[in-house]
């Protein structure tokens, strides 16, 4: 569970009465600056690598497994998923939209993930 700071907090009561506009921010797919992990974003397990088309594994998914069921990734490029196009908090999109992965669909914008993403990357909300 994330602990929110208090900028969060503060972000959190503009959320309440704005909408988050994904397609001019784009902060949840990019890494944190505090990851120093290895250069992957997505961790796909057998359904969303089904999921994708060929040309789509081609060019975003790399060598990964884990132990939690994970067989393989996204790749990360300049620190976000291969995927995102364009630049984050300003005007983006996923290039495999239709066929992201499940945590991708899952992830709700005003979340506490959504606020630390956006916090992490300065955006203010209603921008
Ligand atoms: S961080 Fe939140 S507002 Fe930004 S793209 Fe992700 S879900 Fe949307
Ligand atoms: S697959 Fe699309 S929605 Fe998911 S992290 Fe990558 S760019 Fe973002």
């Amino acid at each position: 569970m994330l602990i929110l700071k208090r900028s969060n907090v503060l972000l959190g009561k503009q959320l309440l009465m704005s909408e988050p506009n994904c397609q001019k921010c784009g902060a949840c797919c990019r890494a944190l600056p505090s990851w120093d992990g290895p250069d992957i974003y997505v961790r796909l397990n057998r359904y969303d690598l089904d999921k994708l088309s060929i040309g789509e594994k081609e060019k975003h998914v790399v060598p990964f497994q884990d132990e939690y069921g994970a067989i393989a990734a996204l790749g990360m490029v300049d620190r976000h998923c291969s995927a995102l196009k364009g630049q984050v908090g300003c005007e983006v999109s996923c290039e495999i939209y239709e066929n992201r992965p499940d945590i991708c669909r899952a992830f709700e914008p005003r979340s506490d993930q959504c606020l630390r993403a956006r916090d992490e990357a300065g955006l203010v909300f209603g921008e």
